[in-house]
């Protein structure tokens, strides 16, 4: 914490602690579930009254489902503006005689905060606006301008985003937008996460006569439809791992350098990986590296196989209906839309009397690694954490950054402040102090650093 332009808000954020640890259990402590809404419209107020009294221009925006939070301070014409994006719902607590203490009674233990939501994501975008706070309170004004977007509707798939996001470009306009949100690398060093994966969803539904048959009277005379959905999704993947639909991998992005020196520079102990999962091998294509897998290719995975017998002994019967419930994960600048018209020509081509059923999708996100607003970024989390970041090229999973990469056309970068171990979406969730702390500091730091540059690229 050496850095000198700084430490007139470090030092200030340092004399606060005590005060925004309270702060912070005075929000999480207020459950806002959106699964079922409890407690929504309220935690929605509450921040937005946060907001406002630090001096952010805000609104409550309803939606035709849980409300948008979003706050202003844009007062420096010409310099470049930041969009904090962030969830105020959480995920339900349950089971609840898993917790320790209870998830709405927020509990310091080691050093650790205890509550819902503390981790995902509350502790976290708090920690963003108290930065912001901390700026105001020194400075009297703030390095570059910014933005705040809170939705409450994220732990649910965020199904109002991409219609929000496009009807409001004008409010949500910016130079690039920060989310900090999941947890640090399991090693405890800061990541920058450049991009997620996208992904579809859909369930083949293949039928045969109209009801279950006698294997032995019928065997034979009608067809059955496990084997019709085994032959087909065995021409949909070989045994290489390779997905064999036709074009599957046309738009997928190959690494750049710079891409594939972040992905060598990320820890992991593949040995360890597969002992903790007792496993022998990864799977194919063997020649992959460990976040290769997981940054650079899409997947094709079957989730369930249903239908059929499955109970105690034999049962010699010709099931009349099968499903199969599947997903990919897609990788830039690979479409969900183009995605799923392939894999229906081929259900079609293969085996045309199989229904072929969405289930749900998200766009991939990507932004460049050499994005200007990187450097910025890392020489922040550097001044606040004295430790450089490890870059994500992209997360394994999925998240609807696509709305400000591709509806909005922003670069988007994620900043996570939670400890590895944070148990988010389960029972015990916590967030490390000391990380609240420094992510409080970490915000001020990228707004100070983002402030230095011109806006325009
Ligand atoms: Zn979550």
């Amino acid at each position: 914490m050496t850095d000198a332009n700084l430490s007139d808000v470090f030092a200030a954020i340092e004399s606060r602690e005590q005060e925004y640890l309270e702060r912070l259990i005075d929000y999480v402590r207020r459950p806002s579930i959106s699964a079922h809404g409890e407690g929504i419209g309220e935690v929605a107020e509450y921040i937005a009254g946060v907001l406002d009294g630090i001096g952010l221009e805000t609104q409550v925006i309803q939606t035709a489902g849980w409300p948008m939070v979003f706050a202003e301070h844009c007062k420096k014409p010409g310099a470049p503006t930041v969009l904090l994006y962030g969830h105020y719902d959480v995920q339900p607590p349950d089971p609840l005689d898993a917790w320790i203490s209870p998830p709405f009674e927020p509990t310091v233990r080691d050093g650790r905060l205890y509550a819902r939501g503390v981790g995902d994501n509350k502790g976290q975008h708090f920690a963003q606006i108290l930065g912001v706070e901390a700026l105001l309170a020194v400075r009297g004004e703030l390095p570059c301008n910014v933005k705040v977007l809170l939705e409450g509707e994220e732990e649910i798939g965020s199904p109002r985003m991409p219609d929000f996001v496009r009807e409001h470009r004008d409010l949500l306009a910016a130079d690039l937008v920060i989310t900090s949100d999941g947890p640090v690398d399991e090693s405890g060093r800061s990541t920058l996460n450049f991009g997620v994966r996208g992904i579809i969803s859909f369930e083949l539904r293949a039928r045969g006569a109209n009801r279950d048959l006698h294997s032995g009277n019928w065997g034979g005379v009608a067809p059955n439809p496990i084997w019709t959905l085994v032959q087909l999704l065995a021409t949909m993947k070989n045994a290489r791992g390779e997905v064999t639909i036709d074009g599957f991998y046309d738009a997928v992005l190959l690494l750049s350098e710079l891409e594939q020196q972040a992905l060598a520079a990320l820890p992991v102990d593949v040995d360890a990986v597969k002992a903790s999962l007792d496993l022998s091998e990864l799977d194919q294509p063997g020649e992959r590296g460990y976040f290769e897998r997981l940054s650079a290719w899409p997947t094709f995975t079957i989730n369930g196989l249903h239908g059929g017998y499955g109970g105690p002994g034999s049962k010699k019967v010709l099931q009349h209906e099968e499903g199969a419930k599947c997903d990919m994960r897609l990788v830039e600048a690979q479409t969900e839309e183009d995605i799923f018209a392939k894999v229906e020509v081929h259900v079609g081509k293969h085996a045309p009397e199989v229904e072929f059923v969405r289930l749900g999708s998200m766009d991939p996100s990507k932004t460049p690694i050499d994005s200007r607003w990187a450097e910025p970024i890392r020489r922040g989390i550097v001044a606040a954490q004295g430790e450089d970041p490890l870059l994500v090229p992209a997360l394994g999973g999925s998240l609807p950054d696509y709305v400000f990469t591709k509806t909005l056309g922003l670069p988007a970068f994620g900043v996570p402040y939670a400890n590895a171990d944070e148990s988010n979406h389960a029972p015990n969730e916590n967030l490390e102090i000391a990380r609240f702390y420094a992510g409080i500091r970490t915000g001020a730091a990228m707004l100070t650093e983002i402030g230095k540059m011109d806006a325009s690229g």
